[in-house]
């Protein structure tokens, strides 16, 4: 496989094409922004963190059944996946009332929902990111109900799965963010699960252990995202 010239470049991540039109190799930055990119700054080592852990999670997920774009990976900071078309929706995924939800519903943070909360995001960095219902999806085209069926399907089994896993290592599976791909036919998983795009709080004593500690400035971010990942290596 040989890495070509580079397709798309995000806050925290690089894309490049291969002699491969198939595959793609994901290269995973320390840069962090917040607020649509109002908020910037460096994570030192939180390129390898969020690379390590987004595959050994995908590699869980496939044991249950979910196929996501990770193919294989190449050393710390890149990784080789399927080349997928990204359906420009994120699925937010909620267990627990944190974030954006708390300040909507007015719920404090901490308060446990009756049931999983599924929620829809326009993946437009212009717009901000507006939240969107199935029937938007659909007017404006950028899925099918039978794609959004699916997806849906699968981000409930990945909040099944993984909130079990991480209960184990004593983690808390607050909320998180999915993003899918069309490939040959199709929906994968795609993206990344990290501390970039999960909130993961400790089951005891509460404290957050992702990228909140950058947003709100809490200190220890390099430390947190440590710690995620030596609790999912068995450090
Ligand atoms: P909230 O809507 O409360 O800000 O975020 C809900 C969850 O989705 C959090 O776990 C958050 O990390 C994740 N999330 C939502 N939008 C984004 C985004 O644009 N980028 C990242 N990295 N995570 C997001």
């Amino acid at each position: 496989m040989i890495q070509g010239k580079m397709i798309y470049e995000g806050k925290a991540k690089q894309v490049f094409v291969t002699d491969d039109p198939t595959l793609a190799v994901i290269h995973y930055k320390d840069d962090a922004t917040a607020f649509n990119g109002l908020k910037r700054g460096t994570v030192v080592g939180k390129g390898v963190v969020n690379n390590l852990v987004s595959n050994h999670l995908f590699k869980l997920l496939a044991g249950h059944g979910v196929e996501s774009h990770f193919v294989e990976q190449l050393n710390d900071r890149d990784t080789l996946v399927h080349r997928v078309e990204i359906v420009p929706v994120e699925v937010i995924v909620r267990n627990i009332a944190a974030g954006s939800l708390s300040k909507r519903i007015g719920y404090p943070e901490g308060t446990k929902l009756r049931c999983t909360v599924l929620e829809y995001c326009y993946k437009d960095d212009d717009l901000g990111d507006p939240m969107i219902n199935e029937t938007h999806i659909a007017a404006m085209g950028l899925a099918t109900p039978e794609e959004m069926a699916t997806i849906a399907a699968m981000a409930l089994k990945v909040n099944e799965v993984l909130t079990a896993y991480l209960m184990g290592l004593n983690l808390s599976l607050i909320d998180f963010k999915l993003e899918f791909g069309r490939f040959e036919g199709r929906i994968l998983l795609a993206d990344e699960i990290s501390p970039d795009t999960c909130r993961f709080w400790d089951a005891r004593t509460g404290e957050k252990l992702d990228k909140d500690r950058f947003r709100r400035d809490l200190g220890d971010v390099e430390e947190a995202y440590q710690e995620i990942l030596n609790r999912l290596m068995g450090a």
